[in-house]
């Protein structure tokens, strides 16, 4: 399978900084992994304009309904239409920051594979659950809970982000993403009997300096990449490491 280097610009980035996305389209013109970067809607159309090749543009987010009177939000079909083919969901930023439930992240995964959008959906403990033992109890049933019934290799991703790794320049052991990896692995397949072909990201406080010995483990196909995305020197290093 091929590796997904993934960018989660998050809520930054305005057009001078779509010269980032030339510089790593010029930089990795034939990259070993696949590129996705994820920007804020209002950057959608014109970075999927500039990217070629092996660069994908992503969501960060879309609506459960198709279309209606829901201020504000966008639809799966809408993403499409303005150039992207990956929408992340159930980031744990929009899970805290918009109370975001399983069932909802299901839902929007629905409405992103009815599109054909490839969804990325996002699980993770907090620092307070991994205190407690309960990392594995927390991601299966978030996994159980937000990965839709149509889910298959090609079309989801799983995200695990571990919510206290984010942005703090903290990482689990290289032991720790290996067994929530292997746990997610073995959760697939129990439910869709082949998860070979699920790509497994890990995200949280991916950068160029740990990126080597984390794709380096075992069931990680990728990275969910936050701040280390924003500058194409960063994220082309990412790239490299895959
Ligand atoms: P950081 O790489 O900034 O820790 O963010 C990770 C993340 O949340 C990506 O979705």
């Amino acid at each position: 399978m091929r590796k997904l280097a993934a960018g989660n610009w998050k809520m930054n980035g305005v057009e001078a900084d779509l010269a980032e996305v030339d510089a790593l389209v010029s930089a990795h013109r034939t990259p070993r992994c696949e590129m996705l970067l994820c920007p804020p809607a209002t950057l959608i159309s014109r970075m999927a304009a500039r990217a070629t090749g092996d660069l994908f543009i992503g969501a960060q987010d879309c609506h459960a309904q198709a279309s209606g009177a829901h201020t504000g939000d966008i639809s799966a079909a809408m993403l499409v239409d303005a150039g992207a083919t990956h929408v992340i969901l159930g980031h744990s930023e929009r899970r805290a920051d918009h109370g975001e439930t399983d069932a909802e992240v299901r839902a929007k995964a629905e409405a992103a594979l009815a599109a054909g959008l490839v969804a990325i959906v996002c699980v993770g403990e907090t620092e307070a659950q991994r205190d407690a033992g309960q990392t594995l109890e927390v991601i299966g049933g978030q996994l159980a809970g937000s990965v839709p019934e149509a889910a298959t290799a090609r079309t989801t991703v799983i995200a695990y982000e571990p919510v206290w790794a984010i942005g703090t320049g903290r990482t689990p052991t290289l032991e720790e993403i290996a067994e929530v990896h292997a746990f997610l692995r073995a959760g697939l397949a129990k439910r869709f009997g082949d998860a070979e072909g699920f790509r497994l990201l890990y995200g949280g406080s991916v950068k160029p300096s740990n990126a080597g010995e984390i794709f380096a483990v075992a069931n990680v196909d990728g990275a969910l990449v936050g701040g280390a995305s924003l500058k194409a020197a960063d994220f082309g290093a990412i790239v490299e490491a895959l």
